[in-house]
């Protein structure tokens, strides 16, 4: 993917050998191919690499003490500038605000409408889900279901098969019970075809809605462009939404889209579940293609999905040295919460390309929390005292091996000591400048 073919390209400058003007060249070379390789189209990718290449020469790579970075970070900022620069905020004017969502069927259209309703309810708004898809019941069901999981109302009309009369419906409705948002999940079709184009069409001149929404498949590749110049001939929409970055690290798609259709990306998707869903920061995004990782939608997914008071609770543990296993199971639980552990690995720097054939998910807590639960609640707040034949009784009552039970209390160990060390940079100030 892209991503390691970047890398391949940055290989040369990363490496210990001396950095020439022919280096240079080669590696711009290489990176416009991977760009190329990605669907960017030709000419953007040529214009970036020259960008590139006069850029380091300006600011002297070659003679920089770590060129491979400073290398790598133009091209980050060119990466950036191409994906649009700023993140771009959604529109809600209006009294509903109207959100209608668009794209094709299997895009993710349903999963990022109850997505949205989460967002925007965990900022205070007051939002209703309307179901516009008219041909497949199951879709109204699907929308039910999500809107029940994260507490908004969904407006559907079985039924009826018009869908311009329940978006209609479901305005009126929503301004009887003072919503604030109404978003339209929509129907699609496999393929572009104008019986879909038309409904749209419709749906966006009756409704006039302060922000339409184009979702697509980031896994499409090319085909993600295609479709996103189609959508946007016809419907002008106003942003983008890029669902399935989960797994492969994909950019081809974010990259080429804003450059062919003059539209911001406005939300990234990276999972199944409710919480799995960005604000699409074009520097963020630049940094993951290039292997440094989400962090800061990482650490931001991390702060919606913690329960704060719980948060102080534990960080005043951490902080007397009293953090136990009880501690440890909640915190389980939380990070569980976020999301898919798999997901999450992705966005550390380097971590996606190092886990990618490992197999990790939620499950594999399992043995861990086995064992916490099978200890007694003194055991769990003084393991001090988890002596050989507690740690027999604990491993037969969790199912698993001795030498597990042993595994989990050495890392608990190591990571008290830790948090031990952290407490101390801290109260000296030094972990506080860090994390500036
Ligand atoms: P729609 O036909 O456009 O409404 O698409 P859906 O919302 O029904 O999604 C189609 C499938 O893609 C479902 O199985 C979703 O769970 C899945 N899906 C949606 N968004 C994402 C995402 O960001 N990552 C992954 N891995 N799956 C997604
Ligand atoms: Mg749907």
């Amino acid at each position: 993917n892209l991503q390691d073919k970047l890398n391949q390209a940055f290989k040369t400058l990363k490496g210990q050998g001396r950095i020439t003007e022919i280096n240079v060249a080669a590696t711009v070379k290489e990176v416009r191919r991977a760009l190329t390789d990605a669907d960017v189209n030709y000419k953007v990718a040529k214009e970036v690499t020259d960008r590139v290449k006069e850029k380091a020469l300006d600011r002297k790579v070659l003679i920089a003490v770590e060129p491979g970075q400073l290398f790598v970070k133009i091209v980050q900022e060119e990466l950036t500038e191409l994906m649009g620069g700023e993140a771009e905020g959604i529109n809600l004017k209006g009294d509903p605000a109207i959100i209608l969502i668009a794209g094709l069927q299997g895009s993710g259209k349903t999963t990022f409408s109850g997505k949205l309703a989460a967002f925007l309810k965990k900022q205070g708004r007051n939002v209703l889900l309307t179901a516009c898809d008219i041909y497949r019941p199951a879709a109204i069901d699907q929308l039910k279901v999500l809107g029940e999981q994260v507490g908004v109302e969904v407006y559907a009309e079985p039924e009826n098969k018009n869908a311009v009369e329940i978006a209609q419906n479901a305005l009126a409705h929503a301004r009887k019970t003072g919503k604030k948002v109404v978003i339209v999940d929509t129907a699609g079709r496999l393929a572009v075809d104008e019986v879909m184009m038309k409904e749209v069409e419709n749906l966006k001149k009756a409704l006039n809605p302060s922000e339409t929404l184009f979702v697509v498949d980031s896994m499409t590749g090319q085909d993600a462009v295609n479709t996103a110049k189609t959508f946007n001939d016809r419907l002008n929409f106003d942003g983008v939404v890029l669902t399935k970055l989960d797994g492969d690290a994909r950019g081809g798609a974010a990259l080429s889209i804003r450059g062919v259709v003059q539209k911001p990306i406005k939300f990234m998707s990276t999972g199944e579940k409710m919480e799995a869903l960005d604000i699409f920061y074009p520097d963020r995004m630049a940094s993951r293609i290039l292997g440094m990782g989400d962090v800061i939608s990482l650490v931001e997914r991390a702060q919606q999905a913690f329960d704060e008071d719980e948060a102080k609770r534990i960080s005043s543990k951490m902080r007397q040295n009293k953090f136990d296993f009880n501690d440890f199971r909640g915190q389980l639980q939380q990070i569980k919460k976020m999301g898919n552990i798999k997901d999450l690995i992705g966005m550390i720097p380097g971590m996606g390309k190092m886990m990618k054939d490992v197999d990790i998910d939620n499950d594999s807590f399992k043995p861990i929390e086995a064992i916490i639960g099978s200890m007694t609640p003194i055991e769990r707040e003084r393991p001090d005292i988890i002596d050989g034949n507690r740690k027999k009784r604990i491993a037969s009552g969790s199912g698993t091996s001795i030498q597990e039970v042993n595994n989990l209390l050495k890392q608990f160990d190591e990571m008290r000591k830790m948090m031990k060390k952290m407490n101390q940079m801290n109260s000296s100030g030094k972990l506080s400048k860090m994390m500036k």
